[in-house]
C-alpha cells in the first residue's frame, strides 16, 4: 500500500555535562528532518537505521532505546506521480557530536528540544519528537538529568 517505506531515528546526543540535543538535518529539498532513508530489500528496519545514520552522518556509535517505534505517513509528488510514503522512527542515543554529511544534505545541527521543535519542518515529525522526549522523561533513561518538555 505504500510506494516507499523509510526508517530513521530521533538521534540524541548525551555527552555530559550539556543537556541532551537532537540531530536535525537540512534535506536538499529544503526541509529539516531526522536522519532516515529507504528500507532496502532484505533489510530489517533497524539495519536501515544503522546504515542510514552511518551514511548520512558518519556516526557509528548508536544505541537504540528499547520500546520506542513510531510510524508517520505522507504523500508527495515525484515528477507527476503521487508517492504514498511511510517512515518508521526509532529512538537512539549517541556520544558522537561530530557529523560528516553526505551529498544528500546541506546542513545539520544539534538542537535542544525547544530548538528542534522549531527547526523541524513538518508537524508529523514534531509530534514524533514530542513523543520521543516524553518517552525519555518517562523511562528516566537519562538518569536524573533534565529534559525540557
Ligand atoms: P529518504 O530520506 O526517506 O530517503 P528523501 O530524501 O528521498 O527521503 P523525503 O524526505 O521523503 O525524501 O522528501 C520528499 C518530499 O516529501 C519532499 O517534497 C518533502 O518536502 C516531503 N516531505 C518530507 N518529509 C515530510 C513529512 N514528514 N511530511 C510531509 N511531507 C514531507
Amino acid at each position: 500500500m505504500y510506494d516507499e517505506i523509510s526508517a530513521g531515528a530521533v538521534l540524541y546526543l548525551n555527552d555530559e555535562p550539556a543537556d541532551i540535543t537532537y540531530l536535525i538535518l537540512n534535506y536538499s529539498y529544503g526541509h529539516w528532518d531526522f536522519p532516515k532513508g529507504n528500507i532496502e530489500a532484505g533489510e530489517t528496519e533497524l539495519e536501515t537505521v544503522f546504515r542510514e545514520i552511518s551514511e548520512e552522518t558518519g556516526i557509528q556509535d548508536i544505541r537504540i532505546i528499547d520500546g520506542f517505534r513510531q510510524q508517520i505517513s505522507y504523500k508527495y509528488r515525484k515528477k507527476s506521480k503521487l508517492i504514498n510514503k511511510a517512515v518508521i522512527y526509532y529512538l537512539a542515543e549517541t556520544k558522537s557530536r561530530q557529523v560528516v554529511l553526505s551529498f544528500e544534505h546541506n546542513n545539520f545541527g544539534w538542537y535542544t528540544f525547544d530548538q528542534a521543535l522549531d527547526k523541524l519542518s513538518f508537524e508529523n515529525s514534531k509530534k514524533v519528537l514530542r513523543n520521543a522526549n516524553q518517552f525519555l522523561l518517562s523511562a528516566q533513561d537519562l538518569k536524573g538529568r533534565s529534559v525540557k518538555l
